[in-house]
C-alpha cells in the first residue's frame, strides 16, 4: 500500500495553485524570490515521517520564522527570568517592522516583531560575543533542528544589508533605550544573517516537528532543546508569529505558526507534527496568501485547530473483568489528566468483589506524569481499602511503581 498523505498534500496544492493575489515584497528586493510561482508543502511528524509535495527541495531564506527559533535557544540558553526582562510576552497588533517599545517597559512587546527579535539575537552568546561567534552558534543550532547543515546566503545577506535602515532604525531605538549594548549596526548584521539562512519546506517542516517533540529532533534522535523552551517558543508563536494577523489566524487556523518574507511558513502542533509550506507572495501582513490558505484547508480537513473541543479521556478504561477472587482492570489510550480523572471516578465507584485488583497497562500507550501519579495514588488508597494490587505492564510503561509512602506495587506476569 502506498500511502495516500503525499497525493492529499498535491491535491490541497493544486486547489491553491490558481491563487494569484498578494505581492512579492517590494519593500525588501533583497528577498531571494526567483520565481513567484513556487508551491511547496511538507509534513513531519513527531516519529519522523516525512511527507511532501510540490517544489520541496527549493531553497529560501528563513528570514522571520529563523525568530521562533533563536527565541527558543535563548530561552534555553539564559532562562526564562533573562529572556523575558529583554523582551514581552504580548502581541503587539503592529507590523513586523513597527519601531515599537511596550509604553511602560520600554522594552520591545514580543520576539517576533523585529524589534523583539533583534534584542533576542543580542542575547545569544552573551552581549560581548562576536557578531561572527554569535551567528555560528545560531547557524550551527538551526543546522541541528533540520538535522543538517545549513548555509547562510551571503549575496542575500548582501543585499539586505544594503537596505536596512528600517532595521538600523530599530536597532538605534533599541539601543538607546538599553535594551542592547551593541553598536546598532553589528545588532543588525548579526540579526540578518540570522535571517539569511538558507532552507527548505522540509526542514522547516522537520524543524517544526522538534518544537511539536519537545526539543527532540524526530529524524536524528537528538535532544535540541529542553522542552520547556519549546513550550514557551510556541506559545509566542501562537500569540504573535503571524504579526497582526495572529489573532485571524489562531482563530481560523488555530496552530502556533510563523511566517517569513520569503514565503515560508511554518506551522506545528504540539505533540503531533511540524507543518511547511511555500509561496512567495504575501498579503499586507507579511504572510503567504498561498501558505496562509493551504493552512487553513490543512487546518479544516486534518481536525487540526488547537481549540477544537473532542472530548479526550473518556474510554480510559477499557474493562474491568473479575475472575474467581482476581479483578483486571485494564487501561487503555493515553494516561493524561482527563483519562487519569476517568479511570479514578470509574474505580472509586466500582463495586470490587475480590481480594487482588490487576491493573492491566499493556494497552496504554503512555503516561503524562500526572496520570502515572493519579493512578498510582488511587492504587495505593485502593491497597488501603484492603486488596491486594498487582500491576500488568509487559512494555514498562508504568516505569517508576513506588507509592507516595515508599511501598511498591507488585508486578505480575500475566494480566
Ligand atoms: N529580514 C527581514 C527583515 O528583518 C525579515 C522580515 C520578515 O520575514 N518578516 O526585514
Amino acid at each position: 500500500m502506498k500511502t495516500p498523505i503525499p497525493d492529499y498534500l498535491e491535491h490541497v496544492l493544486d486547489e491553491v495553485r490558481d491563487i494569484d493575489e498578494g505581492e512579492v515584497e517590494e519593500g525588501l528586493p533583497h528577498i531571494d524570490v526567483k520565481d513567484p510561482t513556487e508551491l511547496a508543502a511538507a509534513v513531519c511528524t513527531v516519529t519522523g515521517n516525512v511527507y511532501t509535495a510540490g517544489d520541496a527541495e527549493v531553497t529560501f531564506t528563513m528570514q522571520s520564522i529563523s525568530k521562533a527559533f533563536v527565541y527558543a535557544l535563548a530561552l534555553q540558553e539564559l532562562g526564562r527570568k533573562k529572556v523575558f526582562e529583554t523582551v514581552g510576552t504580548e502581541a503587539s497588533g503592529e507590523p513586523f517592522n513597527e519601531l515599537s517599545l511596550g509604553r511602560e517597559t520600554n522594552r520591545p512587546m514580543n520576539p517576533m516583531i523585529n524589534a523583539g527579535a533583534i534584542a533576542v539575537n543580542q542575547l545569544i552568546n552573551g552581549e560581548d560575543s562576536s557578531v561572527e561567534d554569535r551567528v555560528e552558534i545560531i547557524r550551527a543550532f538551526l543546522s541541528e533542528l533540520a538535522g543538517r547543515e545549513l548555509k547562510v546566503n551571503e549575496d542575500i545577506l548582501d543585499s539586505e544589508l544594503e537596505d536596512s535602515d528600517r532595521n538600523l532604525a530599530i536597532a538605534h531605538m533599541l539601543a538607546s533605550h538599553g535594551v542592547i549594548h551593541d553598536d546598532p549596526r553589528q545588532a543588525v548584521i548579526s540579526y540578518q544573517r540570522q535571517c539569511s539562512v538558507e532552507i527548505t519546506v522540509i526542514d522547516l517542516a522537520v524543524m517544526s516537528a522538534t518544537l511539536a517533540n519537545g526539543g527532540v529532533q524526530p529524524v536524528t534522535g537528538k535532544k535540541v532543546l529542553d522542552a520547556d523552551a519549546c513550550r514557551l517558543a510556541l506559545a509566542m508563536m501562537g500569540t504573535a508569529g503571524m504579526y497582526d494577523g495572529s489573532g485571524r489566524w489562531m482563530s481560523t487556523v488555530g496552530i502556533p505558526a510563523k511566517s517569513g518574507v520569503s514565503g515560508g511558513l511554518l506551522g506545528t502542533l504540539p505533540g503531533e507534527l511540524g507543518l511547511a509550506t511555500l509561496s512567495p507572495r504575501l498579503n499586507p501582513q507579511g504572510n503567504s496568501v498561498r501558505g496562509v490558505a493551504i493552512f487553513e484547508r490543512f487546518s479544516e480537513e486534518m481536525g487540526l485547530h488547537l481549540m477544537a473541543s473532542d472530548p479526550i479521556g473518556t474510554h480510559a478504561v477499557r474493562g474491568i473483568e473479575t475472575e474467581g477472587e482476581e479483578t483486571t482492570v485494564q487501561l487503555q489510550g493515553s494516561i493524561h489528566f482527563a483519562a487519569a480523572e476517568r479511570a479514578l471516578d470509574k474505580l472509586s465507584d466500582y463495586d470490587f468483589d475480590c481480594e487482588c485488583i490487576v491493573l492491566d497497562v499493556s494497552r496504554v500507550s503512555g503516561f503524562e506524569k500526572v496520570g502515572r501519579v493519579l493512578v498510582k495514588e488511587g492504587l495505593r488508597r485502593l491497597r488501603d481499602d484492603g486488596f491486594e494490587i498487582a500491576i500488568y505492564d509487559p512494555k514498562e510503561k508504568f516505569g517508576d511503581l513506588e507509592f507516595s509512602d515508599g511501598t511498591r506495587a507488585e508486578v505480575v506476569g500475566e494480566g
